[in-house]
């Protein structure tokens, strides 16, 4: 059975002891000139993660060697930097760069691939059976209901899936992994965040910039919310069952401006009727997947655009109205400041 590549799948425990059989430490990987290339592959991994997706590294001379040397130079900058976002951001891009390759992968590689996460795995009739055990660790926080376990058939246990939803399967138990794993333990004697500082910087400046751009963290205002989602969170806290797209879209712009799991569920808690269990379930389900809420055109196309203003005339997402109307807000002005903000959206 051939094994997953180092080089394609670098968090595997075979690609973990083909770097250990190519004998480099870490002091030589971050130091000496030959390895330049894998510390920049390194620092490229973790800043197109942040853009939205890692590239995969073909029609370049790159030897594989420094593909997957990479990949522990990434882990060390993400690390490094501590950054609960990026790290949930930086697993999620390198799981879906793994799934792009899964795709094209011969079955005995998916059947390997998840062995790797001790899943127990049978091929049969072009479908892969898999025990409701494994299924349920990795498809618990999937979002539509054809991956809850209630809408799967059982037969003693067991349960098929097409090949499409194994390598879906896998790519939540990769991100799982890598998400887990993070930030790596990185004693200040070593001195790696040091000898990574010119990496690190550029990544934190892209980091900045994405945050920035979505206006993610700072101190949340309510105040700057925008029609639509005021009117969802009004609606949540008085009991009624907002339609699965605008529960989505709220929370998905809620953790986009920087809140947590905790203080959105909290946020949802008014009602008299609230589960929280099951939103918790919802909102951890949107916050590890990073998604960025939908558009405006998106909100009309649900019904969830109520209560379009001035400033929603003038823009495309509401995260833009968020960052403009904060901006205004936060600089002390007035509703003049508010509208020479809008007119500068013009
Ligand atoms: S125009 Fe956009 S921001 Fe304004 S209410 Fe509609 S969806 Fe929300």
């Amino acid at each position: 059975m051939p094994d997953p590549s180092p080089a394609t799948y670098p968090f595997t425990s075979g690609a973990a002891l083909y770097v250990r059989e190519l004998g480099v430490d870490i002091p030589d990987l971050l130091e000496k000139r030959v390895y330049n290339r894998a510390r920049a592959r390194g620092a490229e991994r973790v800043t197109q993660a942040i853009e939205g997706k890692i590239e995969k590294n073909v029609g370049t001379d790159m030897p594989a060697e420094f593909e997957v040397l990479s990949y522990p130079v990434a882990r060390m900058i993400v690390s490094c930097i501590g950054d609960d976002y990026l790290i949930r951001r930086y697993a999620l891009a390198e799981a879906k760069a793994a799934h792009e390759s899964l795709v094209g992968e011969q079955r005995s590689v998916l059947v390997a691939m998840g062995q790797e996460f001790g899943m127990d795995i049978d091929i049969s009739e072009q479908r892969f059976r898999l025990h409701f055990t494994d299924y349920v660790r990795y498809a618990h926080r999937m979002h539509d209901t054809g991956w809850k376990l209630v809408n799967r058939q059982l037969q003693s246990g067991w349960l098929s899936l097409s090949v499409r939803e194994f390598t879906r399967l896998l790519q939540e138990a990769i991100r799982d992994r890598i998400q887990h794993d993070l930030p790596l333990e990185i004693p200040s004697e070593t001195n790696i965040c040091d000898k990574l500082s010119g990496h690190i910087a550029a990544v934190k400046e892209s980091l900045g910039a994405r945050k920035t751009e979505f206006e993610i963290g700072g101190e949340v205002n309510p105040d700057a919310f925008p029609p639509c989602i005021a009117n969802a969170i009004t609606m949540l806290q008085g009991g009624v069952n907002l339609a699965h797209s605008a529960r989505f879209a709220t929370t998905a712009f809620l953790r986009n401006i920087g809140m947590s799991v905790d203080e959105i569920v909290g946020m949802f808690g008014g009602s008299p009727d609230f589960d929280e269990t099951r939103t918790r379930y919802q909102v951890e389900h949107i916050a590890g997947h990073e998604y960025t809420a939908p558009g405006c055109d998106t909100m009309k196309t649900y019904g969830n655009c109520v209560g379009a203003d001035d400033l929603c005339g003038r823009i495309v997402h509401p995260l833009n109205y968020y960052r403009i109307k904060k901006k205004a807000r936060v600089s002390g002005e007035n509703a003049g400041a508010a509208q020479a903000a809008v007119r500068q959206t013009a």
